[in-house]
């Protein structure tokens, strides 16, 4: 059937005319590494490394972080993986780190933000990194979570290279950082647009709370005027613009991700094939009109139906 047909496709993604869009997977372990490895992605474009450090007394040491990433870097035997610095705090505490009686902590001492108190977690993680990078077919790229100003991109970007990391990049998940995306891409190899994080800050509506769904919309104009604003920049940097959050699991979202410039799309990787799908059977001009058409309604029901009106009959 249907299911059949698009996980027999493999081919690399891309739209109807041939514009390369990398389709990718999240993962949160070693294990999962092997897992997507045997599927059709092409590569990981999230590994978030913050599952070896919750639930411990203690962080894992250099040499521990290093064997986990060879494995996951070798799993995934020359594709690209990206690597997430650890994104500690608000939903994600930490016994050894994070603080226990912040008032607001997805406003707080979250993310990138830990290095001000713990500078040593950031450095062992990058160590360890250097380390696995060092035996691996291809270098991993190394990105930061929770960059709110190219000051932190900078900082960041300095303390990778230090360690001999090759590919350095942030996320883009706080709207500040997406008004500002070519000040912070002047400091660094490329970014990633996370959308469940860039939604909550941008709606100002926790990501928890299932009652406030509506609001919390990756299709809302407002969180895809920040999308658009990163895509261009990257566009005009000449630098990659992934997406990382759940909006990129959504195959008519990620026609409308593409079509503003987004270049790569991260997603479970049980998602891909009907991304792919979609992509395939609509050109970039396809996917630009439908960017538009988001981007003038003045709601996530109207963009999204506006969308869905437009595309090609066989999706
Ligand atoms: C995001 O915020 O969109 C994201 C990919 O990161 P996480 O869901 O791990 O916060
Ligand atoms: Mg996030």
């Amino acid at each position: 059937g249907v299911e059949q047909a698009l996980t027999a496709d493999t081919a690399p993604g891309g739209t109807a005319d041939g514009r390369p869009v990398q389709l990718l997977a999240n993962i949160g372990t070693a294990e999962d590494a092997e897992r997507v490895a045997a599927g059709a992605v092409e590569g990981v474009g999230l590994f978030r490394t913050e599952v070896l450090f919750l639930e411990r007394a203690t962080a894992p040491g250099e040499e521990d972080q290093a064997a986990v990433y060879a494995r996951a870097l070798q799993a995934l035997g020359g594709r690209k993986v990206v690597v997430r610095t650890l994104d500690a705090g608000a939903d994600k505490p930490l016994a050894f780190a994070t603080q226990p009686d912040e008032e607001n902590p997805a406003l707080g001492v979250r993310g990138y933000r830990l290095v001000r108190s713990h500078p040593e977690l950031l450095e062992t993680q990058l160590a360890a990194l250097g380390r696995a990078q060092s035996h691996a077919e291809v270098a991993p790229w190394v990105m930061a979570p929770m960059i709110a100003t190219a000051a932190e991109a900078r900082d960041f970007a300095a303390r990778a290279r230090a360690h001999g990391i090759a590919k350095v990049g942030v996320m883009i998940e706080v709207p500040a950082a997406a008004l500002r995306a070519g000040e912070i891409l002047a400091e660094v190899d490329f970014v990633s647009l996370g959308t469940n994080d860039l939604a909550q800050y941008a709606m100002a509506t926790d990501r928890l709370r299932g009652e406030l769904a509506d609001l919390l919309d990756p299709w809302q104009p407002a969180v895809l005027d920040l999308v658009d604003a990163t895509a261009r920049a990257g566009v005009q940097a000449h630098k990659p613009v992934g997406v990382c959050g759940e909006s990129a699991s959504d195959p008519v979202l990620a026609l409308v991700l593409v079509g503003l410039g987004v270049t790569s799309l991260s997603m479970s990787a049980g998602a891909v094939p009907a991304v792919r799908f979609a992509l395939r059977h609509h050109t970039a001009a396809q996917c630009h009109t439908m960017a538009a058409a988001a981007l003038a309604a003045e709601s996530a029901v109207a963009a999204r139906a506006a969308v869905v009106g437009l595309l090609v009959p066989e999706v």
